[in-house]
């Protein structure tokens, strides 16, 4: 059959409607969804129908059973996790790389859309800068960056100790010691998981989450001198959005011969931003880095950008060795080596549009935004009566309670019950916390008027 666009237009007309409905509604809409899950999957119900229907009114009738059930991520005035929002460019690139449909796996054959990511690479080690000569990867996420880092340092010091752990395994390795902050994110322990490592090694930290550099140094003392050494750091602290020092840290690991991967899903972005840069001092004498396109550059999901800087490393733990139908790219890796996936969407084009919207300038400007929004929630947050802040505001997060933990937990339901703002609750050293993480793009001063006012709100509601 021959295919034309005509195939695809009333379902694209379609879908272009109902996202431009979607997206004009995210600025004013209540945050959180209207629907549960249950109505959802009530308007879903019924059996995998007999026969079929027109493309657009399949679209349509997606759209009209989910949208009760869309969370507004996207709004200025959600601050739940750490979550980006789409910037226009990108979300625009990300259709076109739907429409294009290229398995972004290999170079050769798919030249468009590699050249694309291997420029949108080369612009990220120039804004987050980092070694030119590194290699990049675009992955699903954050935690699969985390497991890309992780693992081409798991092969490259069990290669420097005569270990081959490509053909060989790790059954019979010599031990690997693996060193991590108290306060370092979950997913840096799954991708450990994921490579057969175990828990890390724990290192304290001090009263923000960062490691204290002390305190690794005299860990690191006790492992012998000449076995494989793993340090995982973090470049922003969940919580309190804290950077790990990371002159002393690395320093000390690369004097025992370890390797130091970063993980800095939403923090390795300070390093764009001349006036936050100073938090990641040192972070580019690391050996890997893992960051998020998806959180607070502000591409959808989803997006990790793993950074690696001996390409070797990447492609002998990633690399597929034996498949000779694949195409060889002399010279330069194939994307699939850089990452766990073989066949894969081209995830780095909306990266590329983001960087180009925009631009050096506009990158700092988004990060030092978003940092300058965090630091005017903090100081409205400390005038309403009965809240305290409880981190340093260094960076895009801010920690608060109210009054005891039930208190903080019954402000906490107060907000989402009120909807005009997203705030996720944590547990923070030991005390139930709520947390404000600034990622998106579009919040502006009204946004955070309409915050600080909400969360004004739950507090007279609980008193
Ligand atoms: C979000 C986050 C991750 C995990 O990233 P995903 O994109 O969710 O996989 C890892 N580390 C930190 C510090 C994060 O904030």
């Amino acid at each position: 059959m021959t295919v034309h666009g005509r195939d695809y237009e009333a379902a694209l007309d379609v879908a272009t409607k109902h996202a431009k409905d979607w997206l004009a509604s995210v600025g004013e809409r209540p945050v959180p969804a209207r629907a549960d899950i249950g109505a959802v999957l009530g308007a879903l119900d019924g059996p995998l129908p007999g026969g079929g229907k027109a493309p657009q009114d399949v679209v349509d009738e997606l759209a009209a059973a989910v949208e009760p059930g869309l969370l507004a991520i996207g709004s200025g005035r959600f601050f739940g996790w750490v979550m980006g929002g789409t910037l226009p460019a990108s979300l625009a690139a990300d259709v076109l790389v739907s429409a294009w449909g290229q398995n972004a796996g290999m170079r050769t054959p798919t030249p468009g859309v590699a050249a694309v990511e291997e420029t949108a690479a080369r612009w990220l080690l120039e804004a987050l800068h980092l070694p030119r000569t590194a290699d990049v990867g675009f992955p699903t996420g954050g935690t699969t960056a985390n497991f890309v880092g992780l693992a081409a340092g798991r092969q490259a010091v069990l290669e420097r100790a005569g270990w081959d752990v490509t053909t060989c395994g790790l059954i019979g390795a010599p031990p690997v010691h693996v060193l991590a902050g108290d306060e370092r994110h979950d997913s840096v322990d799954l991708a450990l998981r994921y490579l057969g490592l175990g828990l890390p090694r724990t290192v304290a930290v001090d009263d923000q989450g960062a490691l204290r550099a002390d305190a690794l140094a005299a860990a690191l003392d006790q492992v012998p001198s000449d076995e494989p050494v793993l340090v995982a750091l973090q470049a922003g602290n969940l919580h309190s959005g804290a950077f790990d020092p990371f002159g002393p840290a690395i320093a000390a690991a690369h004097a025992h011969g370890g390797w130091v991967h970063v993980d800095g899903a939403f923090g390795l972005w300070a390093a764009a931003s001349p006036a936050l840069a100073h938090l990641t001092d040192g972070v580019a004498d690391a050996d890997s880095w893992a960051t998020d396109a998806h959180k607070t550059l502000n591409v959808g999901y989803d997006c990790g950008i793993a950074v690696v800087r001996d390409p070797r490393a990447v492609r002998a733990a990633l690399g597929a060795h034996a498949a000779a139908y694949l195409f060889d790219a002399p010279g330069a890796a194939n994307p699939y080596e850089k990452v766990p996936e073989m066949s894969r969407r081209a995830r780095g084009v909306p990266v590329w549009a983001a960087l180009r919207q925009l631009g050096r300038s506009g990158v700092a400007d988004l990060v030092g935004g978003l940092a300058a929004n965090a630091r005017a929630i903090a100081s409205g947050l400390a005038d309403i009566d009965g809240v305290e802040v409880l981190n340093d505001v260094v960076y895009t997060q801010v920690v608060f309670a109210v009054g005891d933990d039930d208190r903080t937990h019954a402000v906490g339901a107060a907000i989402l019950a009120d909807g005009d703002t997203w705030i996720s609750g944590s547990v923070w050293h030991g005390r139930a916390v709520l947390r404000v993480s600034v990622s998106n793009w579009s919040t502006d001063a009204a946004d955070v008027a309409r915050t600080l006012a909400a969360v004004r709100r739950a507090v007279d509601a609980t008193a």
